[in-house]
């Protein structure tokens, strides 16, 4: 099968994702035939370094023989079996360990991160119907936020690009000052400005308690406005406010658990705990779909009842698949065995001493910023459509980067070694320097 024709089916046939379709009569398709750890093959075996984890989602490499082997293991015991009324030991063991590793012990399964927002939102909302309270079934959400993009989802997230051709399928729900440290003011620190976001924040929830359901926050950084980072000490008031107003938390760790930003969760950081947490993209090492929306006692237990109506009546078709649990397990047993986190940060701390510094001090470069395994900055005065065009040049130099905007970033699998991670940031200045060249 050659290239081309490959390439006219699959613009013929598939609907590709996040995509203008148009664009492709310039934009080239990548065909992708293998994986080897940090790399993408292509099918004339180019090589090209997966600097965004294939999406956030692969966390190991492509090609993990672990994750594979507890998959195909799975495999030849049972593929799937519906979750209602049947259980199985991966789901089991899963919401055991997920459960102890968060202090959240009642996990329930989607697919993708967007349904466990859904599953959070109806949740949280559910929640307070069942306490006497259904008029509070709004949400609070911060600036820039991204959850997913079903309508629920999209109903607390704020990027106009996704949202706006749907405005009107969407429940208006209450935004608030996201605490982005880029919005520094003179004089001021991240805490400062975390403060700031908090003060907004009460001001929402004091006026508007009564009708709100949640507040949902991204921990740390909010990833798909273009990597904002904050200070701890937001989560931190947000918790104590959340209580003080009789308001849930919901923390969609979707992009930043499993070990993103420098701990297993991101939520560690503040010292919290929330009342809702949505995981997913990682969860499974980037294998098969998964997701699982983990809540407290509290909530658990304000749905079970003697009445069916009191219950989540919920569920998604693969709710808790077997070969996704058997995946996710593997990542947690990876993460266990090669000590992740540990040696993630000594290869951070040597990154940001070594080849990154190059990029922190790029006289084009602003706000260069840095959480764990995530890496970002904004470019000044970026030409047109330089997102699409650092992507083909750093297609060129064997890298695969995808800006959001202006910003440049890394989000890179945590098996990258030394040497790659001098290539990576060799590669993106090439590009970067090609691209404002031009
Ligand atoms: C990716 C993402 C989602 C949505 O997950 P999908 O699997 O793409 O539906 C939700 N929240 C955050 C923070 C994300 O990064």
């Amino acid at each position: 099968m050659s290239n081309a024709s490959l390439l006219a089916r699959s613009l013929a046939a598939v609907w590709h994702p996040c995509t203008q379709m148009q664009h492709h009569e310039q934009l080239p398709l990548l065909p992708i035939t293998g994986g080897d750890g940090p790399w993408l093959i292509d099918a004339d075996g180019r090589r090209y370094l997966d600097a965004v984890s294939s999406w956030w989602v692969n966390l190991f490499g492509h090609n993990e023989p672990r994750i594979k082997a507890a998959i195909t293991a799975q495999l030849e015991r049972i593929e799937h079996v519906m979750l209602a009324g049947f259980t199985h030991e991966p789901v089991v063991e899963l919401s055991e360990r997920l459960g102890a590793l968060t202090g959240l012990g009642h996990a329930f399964y989607g697919s993708d991160g967007a349904s466990a927002t859904e599953i959070a939102l109806k949740m949280a909302a559910h929640y307070w119907r069942n306490r006497g309270q259904p008029q509070k079934n709004r949400f609070v959400y911060l600036q820039d936020s991204y959850h997913g993009e079903t309508l629920g989802a999209l109903s607390v997230t704020d990027v106009p690009i996704f949202r706006d051709a749907y405005a009107p399928l969407i429940r208006a729900n209450f935004m608030v000052m996201s605490p982005d440290a880029r919005q520094a003011q003179e004089g001021e620190t991240a805490a400062d400005v975390a403060e700031r976001a908090a003060l907004a924040l009460e001001t929402t929830l004091a006026a508007h308690h009564e009708e709100i359901a949640a507040l949902i926050v991204e921990p740390l950084v909010q990833g798909a406005a273009g990597m904002a980072m904050y200070d701890a000490q937001y989560l931190r008031r947000a918790r104590a406010l959340c209580e003080r107003y009789g308001v849930l938390l919901i923390a969609d760790e979707i992009a930043v658990g499993f070990g993103r930003t420098g701990t297993l969760f991101a939520c560690e950081q503040a010292g919290i705990k929330p009342d809702l947490l949505c995981l997913s993209k990682g969860i499974t090492g980037g294998y098969l779909p998964l997701a699982v929306v983990l809540s407290s006692d509290e909530i658990y237990t304000a749905f079970y009842d003697q009445d069916v109506r009191r219950g989540f009546l919920h569920s998604h078709s693969y709710t808790g698949n077997p070969l996704a649990c058997a995946a996710a397990l593997a990542t947690l047993d990876i993460f266990a065995s090669d000590d992740v986190l540990t040696t993630n940060r000594a290869k951070a701390a040597r990154w940001n001493a070594g080849p990154f510094a190059a990029l922190a001090s790029h006289p084009r470069i602003r706000h260069w910023r840095t959480q764990g395994m995530i890496w970002a900055g904004d470019v000044s005065t970026a030409p047109a459509g330089f997102a699409r065009r650092l992507f083909l040049a750093g297609l060129q130099q064997g890298v695969l980067l995808r800006p959001i905007g202006s910003t440049l970033y890394f989000m890179p699998p945590y098996i990258l070694r030394d040497a790659d991670a001098d290539r990576l940031a060799q590669c993106t200045l090439a590009a970067l320097n090609t691209v404002l060249a031009e």
